[in-house]
Order: structure tokens, then C-alpha cells, then sequence
């Protein structure tokens, strides 16, 4: 029988094994019988002494860590970013070095929303988080597969995320929420057009475009900054799932994203996306007709275009999901020398909160975790002790800085690009920073007139859940893209709100 190579996994493990090793309680000592506990009499009760079983058991009861908040649901695997072409007239980074150059990589790919038991094809953004193990430790690029986000505040992210759980009191997903939400912050406008797009499905994690999606600056040797945007484009060309059969895997393969990345790999068919840039000068964002820094924004081709600068590759599937994928974390303020942040708020935000949702989740010692540390660089600093610390803790390396002893120093060539900053303190609202032109773009010139109508359909086949006013709204909103796309989803939701009524 032919079989895939997900589903032969454990008889490719059993082919692999040499000698079947001798069965050890967690410390290591021989376990002489794992189908009886140790009883008085055949009917037990069962004695204290049985370690063998108190140890089974305690740690099954410990086994789930907290899962993330948001992207828990998702696939990993190993590889490498090879340059391609030379940008070292913007950025230092030793990643970007030379050309022919590699770095190993680790990706994690993820749906948002979902659970961790959730469906792979929900229509929902998918996350494209890249790990580069550099000499100079490791760079997390922690992307989408979309180039903007819904919100350009990360005050408002928790809301934002918590209109896409479960209601409060009746734990279900609830359309009222998420619609009210959307419509209440215009700003999200152009990302539910890409959500409720073909692309809002894709047909796996291979034929998708992954984007830094924020602006980050590049330094040079010289020390000069650009601004610049990150673009990873699929070599498998895009392929998206059709919302029906979308809707059909979520019930018949759940898995199909996971499932469908390993057997590509474990076949040989090793998923590559070409990698580049967009650069804008400083005098340039300075004039920019929108803010370079607003998270809801692309910049456009045209006046900025992609930059080619290597490959991605990924190669290798994951040894064990769980040390591999499961506890892999990424942290967009895990930056090199010659990659620095913007001031764009939503990855001001994201540098604080990715670090601190890792430490709540694996510990204060995340970064030792094998797949998480950064092995190509010597970790020297004052950081000790902690749960869980398994190396060397540093051994007798002083633990306070400055000191006498040559503990480590300070590298200053790699402090951060000097700028300047200035404004009054204040809470500023961005409410109005045109949320349309581009949304705008988006419908008259980059859909198809068949992404228009399912575009159309897929959004009534949602908003028509929600509560008429939200409805109304939301459909306002829309039709600030263009008239024609309002008065479609006005009529589309009249006959689906119609067709309820007859029910
Ligand atoms: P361009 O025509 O130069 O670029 C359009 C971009 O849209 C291409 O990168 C293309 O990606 C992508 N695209 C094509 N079809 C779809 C689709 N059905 N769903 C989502 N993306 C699609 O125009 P501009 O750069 O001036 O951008 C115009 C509009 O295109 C923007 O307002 C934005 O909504 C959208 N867009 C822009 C991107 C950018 O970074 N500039 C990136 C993605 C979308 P591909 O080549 O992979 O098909």
C-alpha cells in the first residue's frame, strides 16, 4: 500500500533503529515492567514506592506549556537563506555579507486565530516567521503572509485579537464582535480586503508570499540608514484554496498545511521563496504622501521597487515537533548589527511583547531551549541563574559588569544608528490617516473581476451573521473603497439577510 511520508513516519523510525534501547524511568534507571503498576496483592491497592509509575504519570500531568495567544497553530521547518545578490551598500549585516553566502534558517509557519487544534485552512492572515542563525546571533524576521496588518496601534491589538476568540460567555466565535470591531476602525479595511480575498485561504503554507510586513532600517558600514521592507516571494507560485473546499479540509483534514509541508520536504521537494527588499531613503519617508511607518500600508512598487537579494530554502523536517516547533520562539527585537527598527508603532509594541510572551510561556531561559539558542555566537553577559537554566550558567565568568576580571566587553561598532526624535508627548490619533486609497488600489487595480465577486461573497458569507446595524456600518465602510463594491455587498447581503428571514 502507498502511503505518505507523514503517515509512515514511525515505520521509517523503526527502519532506522540499529538496537530497540532499554526502557528508563526520567533519571535514567531500567524499568523492568510498564503494563503493571506495583500493587499489594493482584488487586492492589497501589504502593508509593512504584516510582516507575509516579514518575509516568506526574509528568503527563505537566505536559501541555501554555499555548501562544495568537499564532498557536502551526508547522516548522529547517533550511537555509543564500545571498543572491549584494545589498552591503545598505545594510552591514553580516547575513547579507557576500554573495554564495549561507545562514541556517528556521520557519515557522501559523494560522492567527485559532487554537492550537484549529484548522489549517480557516480563513484567517498565516503567520511567516523566519529564524537566521547568524555569527552575530540570531535574526528573527517575524512576518505574514500579507505585507500590512489590520491596525497601526498596538494599543488596540489585544481587542483586535480578542474579536477573533471565543465570546466571553457563550464560547463561541462571534460575528458581532469581530464585525463591530472592523467596522469601528476603518484602518483595518485594507487587511479584510486580503482576508476576505483568494489569498485568505491559501492552499498550504508552500504557495504563499511571506512579508516583514513593518518597516525596519538597514545600516551600512558607513554607518548611513535607509528605511526598508522585506519581501519573500513563493518559487511554487501562488495557490489558493477555493472557500468551499477550504471550509471541507477544516472538517475532512484539519491538519492539511502541516501535513502538506512535510511530505513536500520529506519527498525532496524543498520550498524555496525568493527574497528582497524596498528601500526609501530618509529625505524620502520625510516626503512620503503617507506615513512610511503606518503598519496599514504598502509601499508601492512603483516608486519603491523590490531589491533581489537571495533565497530561502527550507530542507529539513523538524526531528520532533515539539522541541522543534512547539517551543521555537520568535522575537522581531532579536536584531543584528546593521538591522535596526522604525519608529513604526506596531513593531515598537511587537519588540516588547513577543519576548515577554515567551518568557510567561517557556521560562526565563527560553533562549537556551536548542532550537531557540543562538549557537553560532558565544553567549557572554551578567544574565544567570533562572528556572531551568541547563548550560554551563556561564561558569565562573563575573556576573556584574563592569569588572576587572575579563569577563566580556562591549563592542561599540555595533551600537545603533544615531537619529534624532521630537514632538510633544501626547496620545495622537490616527484615525483619519487615509484608510481607503490604497484599499482603493487594491479592488480597481490589483483583483481580478472573479477576485472582485468572491471577494464579495466571501465578506456577505460572513458580515451576514452580524447584527444589521454592524451590517450597515461595516458595508459604509466598503463602499469608501469604491461605490460599486458597496452597493454589490449591500445587494449581496439584502438576499442573504432574505433568505434567513424565509428560514
Ligand atoms: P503592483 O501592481 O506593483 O503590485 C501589486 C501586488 O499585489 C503584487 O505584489 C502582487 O503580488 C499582489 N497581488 C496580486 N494579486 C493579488 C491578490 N489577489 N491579492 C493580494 N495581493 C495580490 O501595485 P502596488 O505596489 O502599487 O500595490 C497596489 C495594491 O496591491 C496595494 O494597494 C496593495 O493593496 C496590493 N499589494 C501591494 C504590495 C506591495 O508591497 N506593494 C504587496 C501585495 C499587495 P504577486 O506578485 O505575488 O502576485
Amino acid at each position: 500500500m502507498s502511503r505518505d511520508p507523514a503517515t509512515d513516519q514511525l515505520v521509517d523510525f523503526k527502519k532506522s533503529q540499529k538496537n530497540i534501547p532499554r526502557m528508563t524511568t526520567g533519571s535514567g534507571n531500567p524499568v523492568d515492567d510498564h503494563l503493571n503498576s506495583l500493587t499489594a496483592g493482584p488487586k492492589g491497592p497501589i504502593l508509593i514506592q512504584d516510582f516507575s509509575l509516579l514518575d509516568e504519570l506526574s509528568h503527563f500531568d505537566r505536559e501541555r506549556i501554555p499555548e501562544r495567544v495568537v499564532h498557536a497553530k502551526g508547522a516548522g521547518a529547517f533550511g537555509y537563506f543564500e545571498v543572491t545578490h549584494d545589498i552591503t551598500r545598505y545594510t552591514k549585516a553580516k547575513v547579507f555579507s557576500e554573495v554564495g553566502k549561507r545562514t541556517p534558517i528556521a520557519i515557522r509557519f501559523s494560522t492567527v486565530g485559532g487554537e492550537s487544534g484549529s484548522a489549517d485552512t480557516a480563513r484567517d492572515p498565516r503567520g511567516f516567521a523566519v529564524k537566521f542563525y547568524t555569527e552575530d546571533g540570531n535574526w528573527d524576521l517575524v512576518g505574514n503572509n500579507t505585507p500590512i496588518f489590520f491596525i497601526r496601534d498596538p494599543i488596540l491589538f489585544p481587542s483586535f485579537i480578542h474579536t477573533q476568540k471565543r465570546n466571553p460567555v457563550t464560547h463561541l466565535k462571534d460575528p458581532d464582535m469581530f464585525w463591530d470591531f472592523i467596522s469601528l476602525r476603518p484602518e483595518s479595511t485594507h487587511q479584510v480586503l486580503f482576508l476576505f480575498s483568494d489569498r485568505g485561504t491559501p492552499d498550504g503554507y508552500r504557495f504563499m508570499n511571506g512579508y516583514g510586513s513593518h518597516t525596519f532600517k538597514l545600516v551600512n558600514d558607513s554607518g548611513e540608514p535607509v528605511y526598508c521592507k522585506f519581501h519573500y516571494k513563493t518559487n511554487q507560485g501562488i495557490k489558493n484554496l477555493p472557500a468551499d473546499k477550504a471550509n471541507d479540509l477544516s472538517a475532512s483534514d484539519p491538519d492539511y498545511s502541516i501535513r502538506d509541508l512535510y511530505n513536500a520536504i520529506s519527498r525532496g521537494e524543498f520550498p524555496q521563496w525568493n527574497f528582497s527588499i524596498q528601500v526609501m531613503t530618509y529625505q524620502q519617508a520625510e516626503t512620503w504622501k503617507f506615513n512610511p511607518f503606518d503598519l496599514t500600508k504598502v509601499w508601492p512598487h512603483s516608486e519603491f521597487p523590490l531589491i533581489p537579494v537571495g533565497k530561502l530554502v527550507l530542507d529539513r523536517n523538524p526531528s520532533n515537533y515539539f522541541t522543534d516547533v512547539e517551543q521555537i520562539a520568535f522575537s522581531p527585537s532579536h536584531l543584528v548589527p546593521g538591522i535596526e527598527p522604525s519608529p513604526d508603532k506596531m513593531l515598537q509594541g511587537r519588540l516588547f511583547s513577543y519576548s515577554d510572551t515567551h518568557r510567561h510561556r517557556l521560562g526565563a531561559n527560553y533562549l537556551q531551549l536548542p532550537v531557540n539558542c543562538p549557537y553560532r555566537t558565544v553567549i557572554s553577559n551578567t544574565q544567570r541563574d533562572g528556572p531551568a537554566c541547563y548550560t554551563n550558567n556561564q561558569n565562573g565568568a563575573p556576573n556584574y559588569f563592569p569588572n576587572s576580571f575579563n569577563g566580556f566587553q562591549v563592542d561599540h561598532c555595533t551600537a545603533i544608528s544615531k537619529f534624532s526624535t521630537t514632538g510633544d508627548v501626547a496620545r495622537y490619533s490616527s484615525d483619519n490617516e487615509d484608510n481607503f486609497s490604497q484599499p482603493a488600489d487594491f479592488w480597481n487595480r490589483t483583483l481580478t473581476e472573479e477576485g472582485r465577486k468572491n471577494l464579495v461573497d466571501n465578506i456577505v458569507g460572513h458580515l451576514r451573521d452580524a447584527a444589521d446595524f454592524i451590517q450597515e456600518r461595516a458595508v459604509k465602510n466598503f463602499s469608501q473603497v469604491n461605490p460599486n463594491f458597496g452597493q454589490r455587498l449591500s445587494e449581496g447581503l439584502r438576499l442573504a439577510n432574505k433568505k434567513k428571514a424565509n428560514l
